[in-house]
């Protein structure tokens, strides 16, 4: 047997909790039973007391040699006593005392009360009680006693009855230790079965889900969750392979066919510059596609490099209505700038921010035809900074909202092509407002445009 196995560990827990509480109780009943029977034999003597005092009333007192010859005439039923005068000398003794060679001597300060004591010999240990009376005007000292091992039998009966029935009950303990620990965690052994069995060619498969209203149907359902997770993110993973397998593949067919092209036949000098172009165009998208993939691939590994630093956010707010404006004039779109703050104080990296907004214009001038009008704006409250990129252009319909900030995904993959978009965009325009604790929200209306804001935490100087 395993001996850290969960299954051992619950067994031997029973075990020690059971024999623990069996100990515990035999030593509360042993205890219990004991004092019951001090408590019985007390009572008893006080009874007997009480007996012989009336005796003495009944039948004398006379002087001590009556006493003493009344209380011979019924030594003979076996009572333990002793009667001693108002001195302290002995009257009279039991024959059940004298024989076991108690001595006769009465305990000195007793007042009317009743006091308990032991006494007797080494071989017949009493119990005593005594009380001082006064019968008839004549002051005796009562003594009654009972041999101390008078209900010793009771006890040791109950201890022997312990001791031989302690090992069963410690057996059946074990016993149903191993029973309860087995019971209770079969059901673990067949979650953990299932859970074997899922490997990553069968990831849409799930564990069995008790209906038993308890914790094991709640781990089967956090298992489930997780497997659900785990698929969700492995299907992730297969599509961004296979959708940048596919943007790759575009670019490169496009650089080996100029390169073959070229080389087919002899070509002139202008041709093969024409040629050579081509290729460095879009050797230049492959690498800015490459950096891309490479800066997502970062951010999924939570490696991200983008180092923070209090910055005024206000000049990028500016520099970015400067590139927008520069880049409408030939979509005859117009630009402007709202900055409704002197300073924008926030903590972030700027190549990265400015990378940020160069998206949001970038997408806000592509998306907006011309006649419209592009802003960028920048506020400042209490607590947060914002920054937004507002256009007029074509807007973005309900369905496709959830969907834009996925990787590759484009509402019009053909434009988007010839627009130059990969569909990366605003996954790591999102990705980059994640790394500074900002939120990247988008509000769109189709025909009338859209406005991507950036919530930033504001930076306490
Ligand atoms: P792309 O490289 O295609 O611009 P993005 O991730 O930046 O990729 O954007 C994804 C898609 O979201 C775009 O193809 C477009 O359909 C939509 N989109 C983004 N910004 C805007 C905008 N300002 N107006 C309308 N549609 C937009």
């Amino acid at each position: 047997m395993n001996v850290r196995s969960l299954k051992f560990r619950l067994a031997l827990w029973y075990f020690a909790t059971v024999a623990a509480i069996c100990l515990l109780a035999a030593g509360g009943y042993w205890l219990g039973i004991r004092s019951s029977l001090d408590y019985a034999l007390d009572q008893g003597l006080r009874y007997r007391l009480m007996g012989l005092r009336q005796y003495l009333e009944d039948v004398g007192p006379g002087g001590n040699t009556e006493i003493a010859a009344r209380l011979n005439e019924i030594s003979y039923l076996g009572d333990l006593y002793q009667v001693f005068d108002g001195e302290g000398a002995l009257i009279a003794q039991s024959n059940g005392l004298a024989r076991h060679g108690v001595v006769g001597k009465a305990p000195s300060g007793l007042g009317p009360g009743i006091r308990f004591d032991t006494g007797g010999t080494n071989d017949f240990p009493v119990r005593l009680a005594w009380q001082r009376v006064t019968i008839r005007g004549q002051s005796l000292v009562l003594g009654v006693a009972d041999p101390q091992r008078k209900y010793e039998g009771v006890l040791t009966a109950f201890t022997s009855v312990l001791l031989v029935s302690a090992p069963f009950i410690l057996a059946l303990a074990t016993a149903c230790g191993v029973w309860l620990g087995r019971r209770a965690l079969a059901p673990v052994a067949r979650i953990t079965e299932g859970a074997r069995a899922i490997t990553e060619t069968n990831l849409s498969a799930r564990l069995a889900v008790p209906d038993s209203q308890d914790e094991l149907q709640q781990l089967s359902e956090t298992l489930n969750a997780m497997l659900g997770r785990i698929e969700e993110s492995f299907t992730r993973t297969r599509q961004f392979t296979a959708d940048a397998s596919h943007e790759l593949r575009a670019p490169m067919t496009l650089i080996y066919t100029a390169a073959q092209h070229s080389l087919r036949r002899e070509r002139s000098r202008e041709e093969l510059v024409e040629s050579m172009q081509k290729i460095l165009d879009e050797s230049r998208r492959t690498v800015a596609l490459v950096d891309d993939l490479l800066l997502l691939a970062r951010g999924d590994a939570g490696r991200s490099t983008a180092e923070l630093a209090p910055i005024d956010a206000a000049s990028l707010v500016r520099d970015a209505a400067g590139q927008a404006t520069a880049m409408a004039v030939a979509k005859g779109i117009q630009a402007d700038l709202h900055l409704e703050a002197d300073t924008l104080p926030i903590r972030a990296n700027e190549a990265r921010l400015r990378r940020l907004l160069l998206i949001l214009v970038d997408n806000a001038l592509k998306f907006t035809p011309a006649g419209g009008r592009v802003t960028v704006s920048g506020s400042s409250d209490g607590a947060e900074v914002t920054i937004a990129v507002a256009d007029t252009g074509t807007g973005i319909s309900p369905a496709d909202l959830p969907h834009i900030f996925e990787r590759f995904w484009r509402a019009d993959r053909v434009r988007s092509r010839e627009t130059g978009g990969t569909g990366l965009g605003l996954t790591i325009a999102r990705q980059i407002a994640d790394e500074h604790n900002a939120r990247l929200d988008v509000q769109s209306e189709v025909g009338h445009g859209s406005v991507f804001t950036i919530r930033f935490p504001k930076a306490v100087s």
